[in-house]
């Protein structure tokens, strides 16, 4: 497909760039993906894979404040803050603490259940019925404590899951000792989300939007966008470290790193990374049939087709900052003490970039000043879930079509005006 100028160009192949592509492919519209790496290399690689359609809950809860000094003093706590980082971090965590405050809390919520309700359906309306059943298990995911009592989190999550009418089903010990073969005598109580499920391979689930992109006639060129530039009289031009392309439209889905390709644009919006650490169990000696999330010790379980990946913590550090293996040791000890009888031989760590907001929702639109640019970044903990619906809503604002939820909540205008 030769570019011309009504192709629209993405950048990022991740799963809301391939997404978006994709939705737009099929619309009819001429595509091209640009990103240096093989699909998918950035955090979409990696993540827990569950797919939270049930799940309407902000990372910024009532309380965050008083916790800002155990982030800093602990530096293998499940949310660290570097310190040498903390003052570039510190304007992002504000407006994250300011999200935290009840009444937006829940107009957040809203703006999560109302994109996040359609998950499964957008996975399945992308992959088709068969690539669907092979990739996705709907079976709900299980929360855990170890604590007998309902913590003020625990219960602030289940005022706004009655608020949106999402079912639940509280666990007991023993059902989850039926449950969970194996698991450790400290965890206490449950609770099950019947409409969530997971992906059993993030990576595979990604290529295969890649592959059906490729057969829908749609493109992918493996360069890495040096700069945006405005063209006179509309539109732009795309630098990259090898070429050049031209575009009257773009999508900007570079993840975490999309800030650098807007901030010459004179874009600025809150875009932080929250690095996440995950550790892979090729023969864990442990079967799951659902996710565990251990809300206790904030880190998450998924079954996957190759192991157990065990995912989670938030370490805020930058873009550039190596790796703290510590981060994903601290994982396998969690791991360890939930399943005693785990094997974690052949054990493999890895770090992605979750692409944060202070609000949790993502960043979904057109700026004034910049006609024909789209940014769809910014999913957070919730890319996988929301990164399908965000797609369909880019792309039905790109085709100036209906967008069938209001798409206020999640427009880059909202940090301006606050
Ligand atoms: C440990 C961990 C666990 C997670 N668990 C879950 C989960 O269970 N459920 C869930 O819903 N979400 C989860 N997430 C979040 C989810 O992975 C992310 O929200 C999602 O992958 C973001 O997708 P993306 O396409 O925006 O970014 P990415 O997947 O990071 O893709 C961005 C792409 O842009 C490319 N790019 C960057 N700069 C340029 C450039 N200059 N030129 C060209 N291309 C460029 C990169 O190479 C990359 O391929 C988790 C994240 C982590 C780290």
């Amino acid at each position: 497909m030769a570019e011309t100028d009504t192709t629209i160009i993405v950048i990022g192949a991740g799963v809301v760039g391939l997404s978006t592509a994709l939705y737009l492919r099929r619309s009819g519209r001429d595509v091209v993906v640009i990103d240096p790496l093989p699909p998918p290399g950035g955090a979409s690689f990696g993540n827990a894979g569950m797919i939270s359609a049930d799940t309407s809950v902000p990372i910024a809860l009532p309380g965050m404040l008083r916790k800002v000094p155990s982030w800093l003093a602990d530096p293998l706590g499940p949310l660290a803050v570097r310190p040498s980082y903390f003052p570039r971090a510190l304007p992002w965590l504000m407006k994250w603490i300011a999200a935290g405050r009840i009444q937006r809390v829940l107009e957040i919520s809203d703006a999560m259940r109302a994109l996040h309700k359609d998950a499964f359906l957008c996975w399945k309306e992308m992959l088709g019925p068969g690539n669907f059943s092979d990739l996705v298990r709907p079976v709900g995911q299980v929360q855990v404590w170890e604590a007998n009592g309902e913590s003020s989190s625990a219960a602030l999550e289940r005022t706004l899951r009655e608020r949106q009418g999402i079912p639940s089903q509280a666990l007991g010990a023993d059902d989850l000792r039926q449950m969970f073969p194996g698991i450790s005598p400290a965890v206490r109580r449950g609770v099950l989300v019947p409409g969530n499920g997971y992906t059993v391979n993030p990576q595979r689930i990604v290529q295969t939007l890649h592959r059906l992109l490729l057969e829908a006639g749609g493109k992918l060129v493996p360069e890495s966008v040096y700069k945006i530039l405005p063209r006179e009289g509309g539109g732009y031009d795309v630098m990259t470290n090898v070429g050049f392309h031209r575009a009257q439209q773009i999508v900007v889905a570079a993840g975490a790193y999309s800030l650098r390709l807007l901030a010459p644009l004179g874009i600025r919006v809150p875009l932080e990374t929250e690095r996440g650490y995950h550790v892979m169990l090729p023969t864990p000696n442990v079967s799951l049939t659902t996710t565990i999330s251990n809300k206790s010790r904030s880190f998450g379980v998924t079954p996957m087709e190759h192991g157990l990946r065990v995912a989670g913590t938030v370490e805020i550090a930058g873009l550039d900052a190596p790796p703290d293996e510590r981060r994903a040791e601290a994982l396998l000890a969690n791991i360890r003490t939930m399943f005693p009888d785990v094997n974690t031989e052949g054990h493999r760590f890895w770090m992605g970039f979750r692409p944060s907001t202070p609000d949790s929702l993502p960043i979904l639109g057109t700026v004034e000043s910049r006609p024909g640019l789209f940014l769809a970044f910014g999913h957070g903990h919730f890319g996988m879930t929301g990164g399908p619906p965000s797609a369909r809503l880019v792309s039905r604002l790109i085709n100036r079509q209906a967008t069938g939820i209001d798409a206020a909540p999640y427009a880059p205008q909202r940090f301006t005006l606050r």
